[in-house]
């Protein structure tokens, strides 16, 4: 098989509305936007399709150095295509949630050519997986403590915080909300990286306290030796992992500090397909988690292939709280299912819900 076109087309994204915040007002919804869909189209008659947050950079990156790096490669040659990919960025320092967008969609066209879902080809693990759900920062502990009410009527039967990035504040959220579910519901936090290290401590002693499962990304992750130093002063265990560039060559440091219990991976932040189950083998080796970071049928596949991802992410907003992630719908006991193939599965989410017109001339029949 031979790669024959690629092109990213470029898709107007409205803005989230109404929009949602991290913690301490940062923006944590795009405005109007251009998104893209990567195609790669190939002489069997396959096409490969991925979505990409950023159109406008993609496009610079196909039209200047991907295209003339991937027309006439073989797609199935996933793992020499994704080492050109690093070869490339060495000089063009491609933005990490878009230097791997090409190996989602070859692993698109390589399970249509097996007739597989992507996770069956990626090596199918499970069937179905408990989501949690995933807040943005709400204004004030009651509404959170509302919010929380709420999904476990839901049924979701666990919630990461999103909380305020004020490392007092979070602590009697923390306390407060485990007071108010119980004891059997599982609670994680994610810091968004918004504390130094000495917030970083105190607050991982009250997630400690709180009983929580996780306590993820509190401080940037630049430095992996300051994560050495927290994992020193809290016995919380740590998910990290989850912006750095690199993808298993980053998170290794992680492993070989002895600092996280669990790493982040996603095809959008982690290298696509192939270099979150890297990073996902690496884990295991050490016995360690490697959850799923974000939500959409490319995670969903994540979390059907990798033995030692634990959760879905369902991201909620809004009060009554709204799912973003509808392409995988949470059933009322809080799981997600595999998704149908072949594939991703875009074929399959149009034919239910209608395909973007800007596509009509990719798709077939
Ligand atoms: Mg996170």
């Amino acid at each position: 098989m031979k790669i024959t076109n690629i092109e990213v087309i470029l898709v107007d994204r409205p803005a989230v509305n109404p929009p949602f915040v991290w913690r301490k007002n940062i923006p944590g919804s795009d405005g109007a936007s251009v998104g893209g869909w990567l195609v790669i189209e190939t002489d069997a008659g396959i096409t490969g399709f991925a979505t990409a947050a950023r159109g406008v950079i993609l496009k610079d990156y196909v039209d200047r150095r991907f295209r003339s790096e991937m027309i006439g490669q073989d797609p199935l040659m996933r793992e020499h295509l994704w080492e050109r990919v690093w070869e490339l960025d060495r000089i063009e320092r491609f933005a990490p949630n878009m230097a791997h967008v090409i190996d989602v969609a070859l692993w698109d066209i390589a399970a249509k050519a097996a007739n597989l879902p992507v996770y069956k080809l990626l090596g199918g693990y499970r069937e179905s997986i408990p989501a949690y759900a995933s807040t943005v920062t709400y204004s004030s502990i009651p509404e959170f403590l509302d919010i929380a009410s709420q999904c476990l009527d839901r049924g979701y039967k666990a919630i990461k915080l999103h909380a305020f990035g004020d490392a007092k504040k979070d602590a009697e959220l923390s306390l407060k909300l485990r007071a108010h579910v119980g004891p059997d519901i599982a609670l994680m936090y994610d810091g968004s990286a918004g504390f130094d290290l000495m917030d970083a401590v105190y607050l991982g002693h009250a997630l400690d306290e709180a009983g929580f499962l996780w306590y993820e990304e509190p401080m940037r992750e630049f430095s992996v030796t300051a994560y050495k130093w927290l994992g020193e002063r809290v016995r919380i265990p740590l998910l990290l992992g989850e912006v750095t560039e690199g993808a298993h060559m980053s998170a290794g440091d992680f492993v070989a500090t002895g600092v996280a219990s669990a790493l982040r991976v996603s095809t959008f932040l982690r290298g696509g397909f192939t270099g979150a189950m890297r990073i996902a083998h690496l884990a295991d080796t050490f016995h360690l988690r490697a959850e799923v970071h974000g939500f959409g049928l490319e995670q969903a596949h994540l979390c059907m292939a990798i033995k030692n991802n634990t959760y879905y992410e369902s991201l909620i907003k809004d009060n009554p709280f709204t799912e973003l992630g509808q392409d995988v719908p949470v059933d009322k006991n809080g799981m997600i299912h595999a998704p149908k193939g072949p594939g991703i599965g875009y074929e399959s989410l149009w034919a239910e819900k209608g395909a973007p017109k800007e596509l009509a001339k990719f798709l077939k029949g």
